[in-house]
């Protein structure tokens, strides 16, 4: 027996409460029995309850409200604060008569789209079942976790035991089976997908999209939303050398592939570049679609790289990915059902005709289709699959979307699709070891080196990360630091760098560590090493001579105090190997013959890119040209 403040058998009472909300009546029945729990008398009401086999009514409720002692659980409002995905979020819970009257998630910091999921759908779960213990929001799990933990906390302020709002079990679901039909079904509602619709759909195809998670866009939400896109109308529109310098043509982005991001060495080296040229000419096109639906884009002309961005980085993703699934939906009469993973391809002799889904709500979809487009995204969530193809990155924390689980890949290979470049690596931004926030960009506002876990440097911190993790693979530890000075790290405040980037919270974090010099910060993270190897760069910048390793960004010696270390570590994230397409997106077998009916697009296919010979960069650009090319050409085939 559990004991209570009130010394009454609180999970007795839970059970009652849950025969009762089985019965159909959980908000009244919760009223009565929560209220009986604050009090002796209500051990009745519990009692009772059981009793009955959980048929409460609702006379019983106003009977045990009569006796609710408020001093012990006092009707209030309750703000509440825990520690979520992104920061601290605030929590509003307001307890009446004895119930969660209301939960409400004031201000957060959660990522728009997939953590908002967790904040609108939570407190209603709670509210309306009258636990805290609700099912997550899938993908949302650390945001959904933070919310029950503040109401949890919350119920305790009110002088309650949240032990008694605990022990949900989610309704039996009704099964039903559900025929369709359509031109093409479509697995995945990421950019790849949305994109192949929209065309599909312009082409007057009928179409249906199915999407495992609750909310559509896959990774857009968690990216920085940039993609690179040249001569859009845009562009055009204002000329790139008068107003955004650096601003490419198409021509001069192709010349950059040219002239040393195909590399030679690569077995896929092709000059001719038969995947990236499509690449580039689509999501330019596909660009002016959403320019000319009403997206708004901002060059973010400073970066390395330049790039439009819609709206200002993950805040234009959601308005991005709200006015096209607005347009797709109610124009062109799209349908996107979510919570329906794909389970299965549905053959026609040596032809994909089709796939089965299972919608959360218990519904299965059998679809006829006369071809189905893969674009489910990629595999590096999957832990076995990267066992078994990328097992030297599972020493790190690999930071790839909890859908990216591989499953439109094992459906075509299933029907005789061919695997490429399945050993050409998974590409790995920079996080904080601690935080696992990522930092991919630290090296270009706060100069720095990275040392391992001896404090040694082994890579050149001005490569891209993306090129870097291979040395970072080949270390032995798995600890790594960044380290910088004071003057360095003035530039982690988005007023201090140019390009708008906030590092600050990685000092509050945990992942950072402050000592007066460097001979200090040596000591205390243990690192024998870290001492000679910053007087060796310091020598370099003194004297104006190359560092042996080539670290180009850093002009200024690194020795005013405070000093800094921040732990970082390679997190992994996309795989560079995926289903073979040829690059009009028809799915192929290893002898090259393409797969009737079965089409491919995005992270599911891996990174096209790597099939030149380039190394992954640009994920988005990718699955936004490549959804629009698969659009096109079943458009044109089915
Ligand atoms: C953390 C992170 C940061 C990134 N940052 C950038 C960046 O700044 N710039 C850039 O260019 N690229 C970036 N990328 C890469 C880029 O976001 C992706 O390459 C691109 O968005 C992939 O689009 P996609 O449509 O192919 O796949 P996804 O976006 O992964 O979408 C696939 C969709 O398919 C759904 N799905 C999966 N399985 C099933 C199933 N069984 N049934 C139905 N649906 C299913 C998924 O839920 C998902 O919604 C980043 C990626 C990550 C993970």
């Amino acid at each position: 027996m559990r004991e209570t403040k009130t010394g009454i058998d609180s999970s007795m009472s839970r059970r009652a409460f849950l025969a009762s909300a089985a019965a159909g009546t959980a908000g009244i029945a919760a009223a009565g029995i929560l209220a009986g729990c604050s009090s002796g008398s209500g051990a009745n009401g519990a009692k009772e309850d059981n009793d009955r086999d959980g048929r409460a009514e609702e006379g019983d409720a106003k009977k045990t409200d009569a006796v609710a002692a408020p001093d012990v659980f006092t009707d209030g409002i309750y703000l509440t604060k825990a520690v979520s995905m992104h920061g601290p979020i605030n929590v509003k819970t307001v307890i009446a008569d004895g119930k969660i009257a209301e939960v409400a998630v004031l201000n957060n910091r959660e990522s728009y789209v997939i953590g908002e999921a967790a904040v609108k759908a939570m407190p209603q779960r709670i509210v309306e079942s009258q636990f805290v213990d609700v099912d997550c929001v899938t993908g949302a799990t650390l945001t959904s976790m933070a919310i029950r933990n503040a109401v949890r906390e919350a119920i305790g302020n009110a002088g309650g035991d949240a032990r008694d709002f605990e022990g949900y079990v989610a309704p039996e679901l009704q099964k039903s089976d559900v025929s369709k039909e359509c031109d093409v079904a479509i697995m995945g509602a990421g950019m790849a997908g949305l994109m192949a619709a929209w065309q599909l759909a312009e082409d007057g195809k009928n179409v249906i999209v199915f999407e495992k998670m609750p909310y559509v866009g896959g990774c857009l939400p968690i990216t920085s939303t940039a993609w690179n896109a040249q001569e859009t109308i845009i562009q055009k529109a204002w000329g790139p050398e008068q107003i955004f310098e650096g601003w490419n043509t198409m021509q001069a982005q192709l010349d950059q592939y040219l002239n040393g991001r195909i590399e030679p060495d690569s077995p896929y080296y092709n000059p001719d570049m038969p995947f990236i040229k499509p690449m580039f000419e689509a999501v330019r096109d596909a660009t002016d679609k959403m320019i000319n639906i009403g997206v708004g884009f901002c060059p973010i002309s400073d970066w390395p790289a330049p790039q439009l961005a819609p709206g200002a980085f993950s805040i234009g993703g959601k308005f991005c990915l709200d006015i096209i699934t607005n347009y797709l939906t109610y124009q062109l009469g799209v349908n996107i059902i979510t919570e329906a993973p794909v389970t299965k391809l549905v053959m026609d002799g040596d032809a994909v005709r089709g796939l089965v889904a299972e919608g959360a709500d218990g519904t299965t979809y059998n679809v006829s289709s006369k071809a189905v487009l893969l674009a489910s995204g990629g595999y590096a969530y999957n832990k076995d699959l990267m066992k078994q193809y990328q097992p030297d990155d599972l020493k790190f924390t690999i930071m790839a979307p909890p859908w990216a689980t591989g499953e439109g890949m094992l459906m075509g290979q299933d029907v005789g699709a061919a695997l490429v470049a399945m050993d050409q690596g998974v590409t790995s931004h920079y996080s904080g070891a601690v935080s696992n926030a990522e930092i991919s960009y630290i090296h270009y506002v706060c100069p720095g080196v990275v040392v391992n876990g001896n404090g040694s440097r082994f890579v050149s911190e001005s490569l891209e990360y993306k090129q870097a993790l291979r040395q970072f693979k080949e270390q032995d530890s798995t600890d790594f630091y960044w380290v910088f000075d004071e003057i360095s790290r003035q530039g982690m405040v988005p007023s201090g760098n140019s390009y708008r980037l906030d590092y600050t919270f990685l000092l509050e974090t945990g992942d950072a560590t402050e000592a007066a010099n460097y001979h200090d910060l040596a000591e205390k993270l243990n690192l024998p090493e870290l001492v000679a190897s910053l007087d060796a760069v310091n020598e370099c910048v003194a004297n104006g001579t190359e560092d042996e390793f080539g670290n180009v960004k850093l002009r200024t010696m690194l020795v005013d105090g405070p000093m800094y270390a921040i732990k970082v570590t390679p997190t992994p994230y996309i795989a560079q190997g995926g289903l073979m397409i040829d690059p009009a997106c028809h799915v192929q077998r290893e002898d090259g013959s393409p797969i009737k009916g079965l089409y491919a697009a995005g992270d599911v296919t891996g990174s096209v890119e790597n099939r030149d010979g380039a190394m992954y960069r640009i994920g988005l650009t990718q699955a936004i040209g490549y959804g629009l090319i698969a659009g096109r050409t079943m458009g044109a085939e089915v």
